[in-house]
């Protein structure tokens, strides 16, 4: 299988073309074409599988065919990682396999100031990518709305919860329209994940690598 074959959009194509990524991970041949229907997701699959990419191909592919321009003190997209280091990660991913959408990605974690931050959400963004905390902080604040996100990811959600990021991840989804497209991936699946994944998603389908 190739990427042609998952009817990704020409300017992802030829993103993957440049970054060499000639097939599919198994992940990614999995996620892609549930995803591309707007099929809510639960997968268990490890770093290192090409799971930014399974999800972020399907989000960028969305915004290229529905564009609308992303609401103003909020995002389209809300990625929620654990640490900073892994919301950079995603953001360059996003970044790289965007490279012919030019969507805006903008980072939020804490041990910062918020002022870049809170710039960058002003005018609206496509897709933030943010550890839960200091998300919820600008929230709180009045500076950031989701009430019109379009899809919240939400990555290593294991290591979210190990973290002690359930209550924050609660406030925050509280704040988002019911009817998103949503998608959870973990590396394991202990029962606080399965209960998280049964609050949080709609007639999922399940990926496992
Ligand atoms: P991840 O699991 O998302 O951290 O990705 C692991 C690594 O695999 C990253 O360095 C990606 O750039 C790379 N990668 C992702 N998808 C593919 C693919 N289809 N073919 C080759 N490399 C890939």
């Amino acid at each position: 299988m190739t990427f042609a074959d998952l009817s990704l959009a020409p300017a992802l194509l030829r993103a993957l073309a440049e970054e060499g990524y000639a097939n599919p991970t198994p992940i990614q041949a999995q996620s892609i074409p549930m995803l591309l229907k707007g099929r809510d997701l639960l997968g268990m699959a490890q770093t290192g599988t090409g799971k930014t990419a399974a999800f972020a191909l399907p989000l960028l592919h969305r915004l290229a065919v529905a564009p609308r321009s992303a609401p103003k003190g909020g995002a389209r997209v809300l990625v929620l990682a654990p640490t900073r280091e892994l919301t950079s990660q995603i953001a360059d991913g996003f970044e790289s396999l965007g490279r012919y959408l030019q969507p805006t990605v903008t980072t939020i974690f804490g041990g910062v100031s918020q002022f870049h931050q809170v710039n960058a959400l002003k005018a609206g963004v496509d897709i933030i990518v943010a550890t839960p905390g200091r998300l919820l902080d600008l929230i709180n604040q009045g500076l950031c709305d989701l009430s019109r996100l379009d899809a919240l990811v939400l990555d290593e959600a294991d290591q979210m919860l190990d973290m002690g990021f359930a209550k924050p991840i609660e406030r925050i989804v509280a704040t988002l329209p019911k009817d998103r497209h949503t998608l959870l991936f973990s590396a394991t699946m202990p029962k606080t994940i399965a209960s998280l994944a049964e609050s949080l998603l709609r007639d999922a389908a399940k990926v496992e690598i």
